[in-house]
């Protein structure tokens, strides 16, 4: 279907397939890809496919659905990546180091031992 975007944003030309991206999984309103500098293998960001600047502005409808996609994401993380834990999170405003203004999940797999914790 049709989604608002922003044809200046780096997300929403990634949900357009504008711009290269490892999709990991996608549904109606979400898309997940690679994050292209990860803090650990499988280190994935979940994203509305309608644009929203942050958490926010974004629609409540869209926010439970990534919420949703991460909690998923995280489960199969878990599942096939063997991942012994999972950080999600999102940077809300540059004050909270948020850098690409479109909302996104981290959604990164953690391992025991793994000493990494940025
Ligand atoms: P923030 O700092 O806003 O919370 O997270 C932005 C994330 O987007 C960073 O982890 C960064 O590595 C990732 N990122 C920036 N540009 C690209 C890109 O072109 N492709 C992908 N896959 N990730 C990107
Ligand atoms: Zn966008």
């Amino acid at each position: 279907g049709e989604v608002n975007r922003d044809a200046t944003c780096l997300f929403c030309r990634i949900v357009a397939g504008e711009v290269p991206a490892t999709v990991v999984a996608e549904d109606e309103r979400t898309l997940a890809f690679l994050d292209i500098n990860p803090a650990s293998d499988g280190h994935a960001l979940v994203v509305p496919k309608a644009h929203a600047a942050d958490l926010g502005a974004a629609d409540p409808e869209d926010v439970a659905a990534t919420a949703r996609a991460a909690q998923a994401l995280g489960a199969r993380m878990r599942e096939r990546l063997g991942a012994d834990g999972v950080n999600v999170l999102t940077a809300w405003g540059e004050a909270a180091w948020q850098t690409v203004f479109h909302l996104h999940w981290h959604v990164i797999p953690r391992y025991a031992g793994d000493e990494a914790r940025d």
